[in-house]
């Protein structure tokens, strides 16, 4: 059988039962299959794929990878090397680029906050790994968090058996902790609201020695942000791999304290018979982490600041071109913090729901999602690709366009 019948033939049949029905060494099928199936699986299973004008939600798969991430996976998944010795190679970079004494790879940053817990209860005691979350017999049990920062994130912590003690304020903290304080949490996204600002929670955990855990999952840009809170002396620093740095969607990494990294690798796989086995990471995820954050940190930042800017300046001017139509640019402080845009329209002169509005661009050609509230949509430019914001900009004016009474 000629290559071209062959690679025809493998499209149809399964890969084993071809090389028994052709004589084919299974050996080159093995070689052939990897660069001869184009197969477009998203058209083949009728999924809709969209821009996406929302920002990085897990629910419509976060960010796309850049091609050296995609390389990396790629290149890796061709050979067998030891986890272990992956994950120290990686973690010793990325400790490096970071500020931090020590990190590793977690499956995203909820991920890295289970086992960054894990390892604050467990140390490098490898009977407490095997019955966690079972804290019956443990000393150490409680998380103190500010109340501001107690949301749906903390289940994270009490996946663990933790429970959970909320203060206000810094007086408040300090008389909270006692010999059962295990953990100090610290929500970054809610840092703007919580009385206890990151300074002040790091010297009160450093004085009681009790060890700080900030998640800082979505909260770059800016870069900075990737080595801020371990100079400031969080003892452990959660970030997301899969949202603005673009690394794989399943990946995060945990940062800090040598001694409590090793910690959490205990209770992470390959090790078994713990609380984490299942938030695996393989090779490809840790090596596609690594470069995706290399390339971040060396990413003209101002540059993509000024093309965000200049996105959004496209969208807000049609917008405009609609009488009774208004958009607000505004950057988040904390968490996405990116050029967005509000879009609120006079219901005197556009008939439209917000909910309508998603539809009529979700049901169009090219789809587009975005978010939606109460009485606006807001859309981001940072998960677009080049082009796509001439698009968004032209459906969203035809779309309110459309609505306008006459
Ligand atoms: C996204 C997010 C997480 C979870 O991160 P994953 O990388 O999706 O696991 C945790 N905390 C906050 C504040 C987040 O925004």
């Amino acid at each position: 059988m000629k290559r071209r019948e062959l690679i025809k033939y493998l499209s149809v049949a399964p890969v084993a039962g071809a090389a028994i029905g052709t004589g084919v060494p299974l050996e080159s099928i093995a070689s052939t299959v990897g660069t001869a199936a184009k197969r477009d699986v998203i058209k083949e299973l009728g999924l809709r794929v969209f821009i996406n004008a929302a920002g990085t939600y897990t629910t419509m798969t976060a960010s796309l990878m850049h091609h050296e991430v995609v390389d990396t996976i790629e290149a890796a998944s061709k050979h067998f090397v030891m986890i272990n010795e992956v994950q120290d190679k990686v973690g010793a970079k990325i400790a490096e680029m970071c500020h931090a004494e020590s990190a590793m790879v977690t499956a995203g940053c909820w991920s890295a906050l289970v086992l960054g817990t894990a390892g604050v209860l467990t140390r490098m005691d490898r009977k407490k790994v095997s019955l966690l979350p079972d804290l019956s017999t443990f000393e150490k049990t409680e998380v103190i968090v500010q109340k501001a920062h107690n949301v749906g994130y903390v289940h994270a912590l009490t996946n663990t058996g933790m429970k959970v003690v909320e203060v206000e304020t810094a007086e408040e903290m300090e008389r909270a902790i006692t010999n059962r304080t295990a953990m100090m949490w610290f929500l970054n996204s809610s840092g703007p609201m919580g009385k206890i600002k990151h300074e002040e929670f790091v010297a009160i955990g450093k004085k009681h020695n009790v060890p700080t855990m900030i998640d800082m999952a979505a909260d770059v840009p800016p870069v900075e942000n990737l080595w801020k809170y371990n100079d400031l002396g969080f003892d452990l620093v959660c970030v997301s791999g899969g949202k603005a740095i673009c690394g794989p969607q399943s990946a995060g990494i945990l940062m800090g304290k040598k001694d409590l990294i090793a910690a959490a690798r205990l209770n992470a796989p390959p090790n078994g018979g713990n609380i984490g086995r299942g938030m695996k990471v393989n090779k490809e995820e840790i090596l596609g982490m690594y470069v995706a954050l290399d390339k971040y940190i060396h990413t003209d930042h101002d540059a993509e600041w000024k093309m965000w800017e200049a996105r959004v300046a496209n969208i807000v001017n049609s917008v405009q071109k609609v009488a009774g139509a208004n958009a607000e640019v505004f950057v988040p402080p904390v968490a996405n913090h990116t050029p967005a845009i509000k879009i609120t329209w006079d219901s005197s002169k556009i008939k439209l729901t917000p909910r309508e509005f998603l539809k009529e661009l979700q049901d169009g050609s090219p789809s587009i999602e975005v978010m939606t509230s109460q009485d606006a949509i807001n859309i981001t430019v940072f998960m677009l690709k080049p082009g796509e914001d001439k698009i968004v900009a032209k459906r969203v004016q035809e779309v309110l366009a459309k609505a306008a009474l006459s």
